[in-house]
């Protein structure tokens, strides 16, 4: 799936609409989620654009890569869930019901989450 500079995180990124922003550094922004699943619930997302996680691994730098994941790991402490412990996800294609083409991860927290996959829906 080729990369459209239109999405709605790549708007995002070049300052076009606004965020909830959480953490910004070199390789990687971090905002809430504008429609919260959980107490907690922040997107990350790299600078770079990548459509999912699938492109991410295969054509991000190793800079981008370790940026990210070091993000991931900062923001949940920031928001202090590392004691009860916090989730972590991203959808990838149709099948996992990606919204947005522009590579995020969830953090989610503040509540137990119960199962993995909700049983509904399959
Ligand atoms: P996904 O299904 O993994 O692509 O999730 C996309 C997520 O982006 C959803 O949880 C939306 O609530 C969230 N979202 C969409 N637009 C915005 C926005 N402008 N600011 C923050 N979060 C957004």
């Amino acid at each position: 799936m080729a990369y459209d500079p239109n999405n709605i995180f790549a708007r995002i990124l070049r300052g076009e609409i606004p965020c909830n922003k959480v953490h910004e550094d070199e390789h990687s922004l971090a905002f809430h989620d504008i429609n919260p699943q959980a107490p907690v619930h922040i997107l990350v997302i790299p600078k770079g654009a990548y459509v999912s996680m699938s492109d991410f691994s295969a054509n991000a730098s190793e800079a981008e890569i370790a940026g990210l994941v070091r993000a991931v790991g900062k923001v949940a402490r920031m928001a202090g869930l590392d004691e009860d412990g916090w989730r972590l996800l991203s959808n990838i294609g149709v099948n996992g019901h990606q919204e947005v083409p522009h590579l995020h991860v969830h953090i989610f927290g503040g509540r137990k989450l119960g199962a993995m996959i909700a049983k509904a829906g399959l």
